[in-house]
């Protein structure tokens, strides 16, 4: 039987490795066509020597010897830069893009794969919050099926699977409340990177890790959903269960509410949409009724984590706006990151952002990539201030 080769883009990251140890375990299922990274040519190598992918591509130019002298003995095609990241999802040497790199990055790539007929498995949020429109009509014309690697995404799909025309009443994207669930703004003003990279339940990338923290994560989460599952804004619900057991869930027209429940592991819908239709057995540690363990749910907290209602407004307005919102948003993280600003800084950046960039209701995709452009440097002047 023949493999199913994936291309992982961003597969020195958390989703890429996990996506790795996934390949590794199901090697008469799948194979590795294509690995890109950003930075960290050390361990792009070591992927690609155990591997054997036919391309692989490093983003900074200044690695790219390093890489190809550590592949020299191989037949792997090597390349760097990021115009050779897209060349390469314009390539036919694999069946299935997985959308792993962090953030706005990641959008060319996933359009030019699509472009290419080629199936995604999508980690990449950030894809569908700035250029949803586009993106699902263009996959859309070319037939290509977008299977959701985020957890509360694939817990959604998985609950559509036998539903044909069946009408979704609302979805409930449930949140794990991250690291400062409770907390309160005389709290957060103190907070410091650390101590928000502290995720509770998922092990994840810095920067999904501080979305978590001020809940932007769950905005973004909202407008994915919208687009990926062709729902009106007031039909995309959250709701905060801290235990991260049940992933996200649907309600029906008749009232009747689906859930898929599991231990919080990204590796399970990581293979589920890389195996899709098919489940895969593996061995993964399984959730236990028996052991006593409250499943609790309760309102987020918008005054407090107000980047969830800047997230929510957008998702209303939709136009530019959640494209302005998350270039602010990736600015403003990239800054607290580096201790540049404060925990509460971030939302003050982002409204800011969002009312200053110029709205436009139906944008092209020219207009995003200028949308995203001048929400950076606008955003980037206010931290220069
Ligand atoms: P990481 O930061 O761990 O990894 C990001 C990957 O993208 C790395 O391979 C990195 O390379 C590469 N990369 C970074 N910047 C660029 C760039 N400018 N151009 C090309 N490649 C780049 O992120 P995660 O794995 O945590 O997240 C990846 C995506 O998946 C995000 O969109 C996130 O929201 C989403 N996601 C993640 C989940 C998780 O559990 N981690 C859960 C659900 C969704 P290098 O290592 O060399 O820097």
């Amino acid at each position: 039987m023949q493999t199913k080769r994936i291309a992982i883009f961003g597969s020195t990251g958390s989703i890429g490795t996990q996506a790795l140890e996934v390949i590794a375990e199901n090697s008469n299922l799948f194979s590795v066509a294509i690995l890109t990274a950003q930075n960290n040519v050390d361990l792009l190598i070591k992927q690609a020597l155990q591997f054997n992918p036919q391309i692989v591509v490093i983003g900074d130019e200044k690695k790219y010897q390093t890489l190809k002298e550590a592949l020299a003995n191989t037949t792997i095609t090597i390349a760097a830069g990021e115009a050779a990241i897209i060349e390469a999802a314009a390539s036919d040497i694999y069946d299935m893009m997985l959308a792993a790199i962090v953030g706005y990055a990641g959008l060319k790539p996933t359009l030019k794969a699509i472009e290419n007929g080629k199936a995604i498995a999508l980690a990449n949020k950030e894809t569908l919050v700035v250029a949803g429109d586009i993106v699902m009509k263009k996959a859309l014309e070319k037939r290509v099926p977008i299977i959701p690697v985020d957890s509360e995404h694939s817990a959604i799909f998985q609950c559509l699977v036998g539903e044909g025309r069946n009408k979704i009443e609302k979805i409930i994207l449930t949140a794990s409340g991250g690291p400062f669930l409770g907390r309160k703004p005389n709290f957060l003003v103190n907070v410091k990177r650390d101590h928000a990279l502290q995720h509770p339940n998922w092990s994840m990338g810095a920067k999904i890790s501080i979305d978590s923290s001020t809940l932007m994560n769950k905005g973004l989460e909202m407008i994915e959903a919208k687009w990926l599952f062709n729902l009106q804004p007031q039909q995309v619900q959250v709701v905060v269960h801290p235990q991260s057991i049940i992933h996200s869930m649907i309600q029906f027209e008749d009232g009747s509410i689906k859930a898929q429940m599991g231990l919080p592991d990204m590796k399970l819908p990581i293979q589920y949409a890389m195996a899709f239709p098919q489940r895969l057995a593996n061995n993964f540690k399984r959730y236990d009724f028996k052991k006593p363990n409250a499943l609790t749910f309760e309102e987020p907290d918008l005054k407090t984590f107000r980047n969830l209602s800047l997230a929510i407004d957008a998702l209303h307005k939709g136009g530019n706006l959640p494209c302005i919102m998350n270039a602010a948003n990736e600015i403003a993280v990239f800054a607290f990151l580096r201790n540049r600003i404060g925990f509460l800084d971030m939302t003050e950046l982002i409204e800011r952002t969002m009312n200053k960039i110029p709205f436009i209701e139906k944008p092209t995709l020219k207009d995003y990539f200028d949308s995203d452009g001048e929400a950076r440097n606008f955003a980037a002047s206010i931290i220069q201030m």
